[in-house]
């Protein structure tokens, strides 16, 4: 139903004319039907990223932006075909759910037959068509941005574009919400480019992530690559949780204030080791363990609890042992880490 093409941006920079630098040269070559993740903190150029993509932008002289092969950097964006979701709407207020699906297909003058089929289209994909003639005003958030999308896709656009869709949502609407999406662009084959600055759901969503940092790629790669082979240090600590060890290498061994980790494949000139949460345990009972701590903090979660160890590092460490029993604060435990979770970067 939806034509994918690829994107690609080539040496795209963005110098604003008060001088802001928003984005160093960029180069990024999005698939057909990919699902293509922005993700970084505020400021770091995502949404500029976009605007390029968008057409809502210019980048600097020499930077092109192109649609399938097509250059599409003079177009601008009513003539790029792309479908935009917002986190703030941005619907008509003054308009009914069907009014504002159809708003695109106005602005391109399709006959009123072939609105109200790509109208009715619409709300049975988004599974909206009770809302039909509701007023923007008497939907919830997550109506509302159900219509965003159905009205962002009603023209069949080349691309969609999402900025930070589900921010202005609780937690639990932003689960489902999440979920509706990436059944939605699976099932569509379409081309997204979703901007976000939360870890979790780029993972979820992303067929790749591209990781920004002041205005430059730190990394793109899909979600398990980057969180398993991060490629610095911005990156390890920018998605998800990282432990990290402080001392040297003696051997086969890193010393650390806390004791010792054994690791065969141990560089020489590590002076900082890194492994996530789930690779860290609790040694068993009887277990040789060569690193201790103090709970510093134990989080009961239900079937498990979060554990803050203080192993004399800058940070304690965190691990999530079963909820069995309990762990009290001040008390010394021995800790074990898996060998293959280990990095150095
Ligand atoms: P956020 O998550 O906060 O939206 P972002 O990663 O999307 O952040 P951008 O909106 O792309 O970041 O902004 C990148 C940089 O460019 C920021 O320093 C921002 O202040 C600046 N910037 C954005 N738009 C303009 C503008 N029109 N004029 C001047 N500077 C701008």
């Amino acid at each position: 139903m939806m034509q994918a093409v690829p994107i690609s941006l080539e040496n795209c920079a963005k110098t604003f004319t008060d001088g802001t630098r928003a984005l160093e040269p960029v180069d990024l070559a999005i698939a057909a039907g990919e699902t293509l993740v922005l993700l970084g903190p505020s400021g770091c150029g995502k949404t500029t990223t976009l605007r390029l993509i968008a057409g809502l932008e210019q980048p600097d002289a020499g930077g092109r932006v192109l649609f399938g092969g097509e250059d599409v950097t003079a177009l601008p964006i009513e003539k790029r075909n792309v479908g935009m979701v917002f986190q703030s709407y941005a619907l008509f207020p003054n308009m009914s759910v069907a009014e504002n699906i159809a708003y695109g297909l106005r602005l391109r003058r399709q006959s009123a037959a072939e609105q109200r089929a790509r109208v009715g289209e619409m709300l049975a994909l988004m599974r909206i068509e009770r809302l039909a003639d509701r007023s923007i005003d008497q939907l919830s958030g997550g109506q509302r941005q159900r219509v965003a999308l159905a009205r962002a896709l009603a023209v069949r656009p080349r691309a969609l574009l999402l900025d930070e869709p589900l921010t202005a949502l609780d937690a639990k609407l932003r689960d489902t919400l999440r979920f509706e999406i990436d059944s939605l662009l699976r099932e569509l084959g379409i081309t997204a480019i979703y901007v976000t600055h939360d870890q979790a759901e780029a993972m979820a969503l992303g067929d790749r992530i591209v990781v920004m940092d002041h205005g430059r790629i730190a990394q793109v790669g899909a979600p398990r690559d980057i969180y398993q082979r991060p490629a610095s240090r911005y990156v390890a600590e920018f998605i998800g949780t990282m432990n990290r060890l402080s001392g040297h290498a003696e051997g086969e061994v890193f010393r650390c204030p806390g004791g010792y980790v054994a690791w065969p494949e141990l560089p020489a000139t590590a002076r900082e080791i890194l492994f996530r949460p789930e690779d860290t345990r609790i040694a068993a009972e009887g277990e040789a363990a060569s690193l201790h701590g103090t709970v510093s903090a134990a989080f009961f979660c239900g079937d498990h609890v979060r554990l803050f160890v203080d192993v004399g590092e800058e940070r304690p460490l965190v691990l999530e042992t079963p909820a069995r029993r309990e762990y009290r604060h001040g008390e010394t435990v021995a800790l074990a880490v898996e060998r293959h979770g280990l990095m150095v970067l």
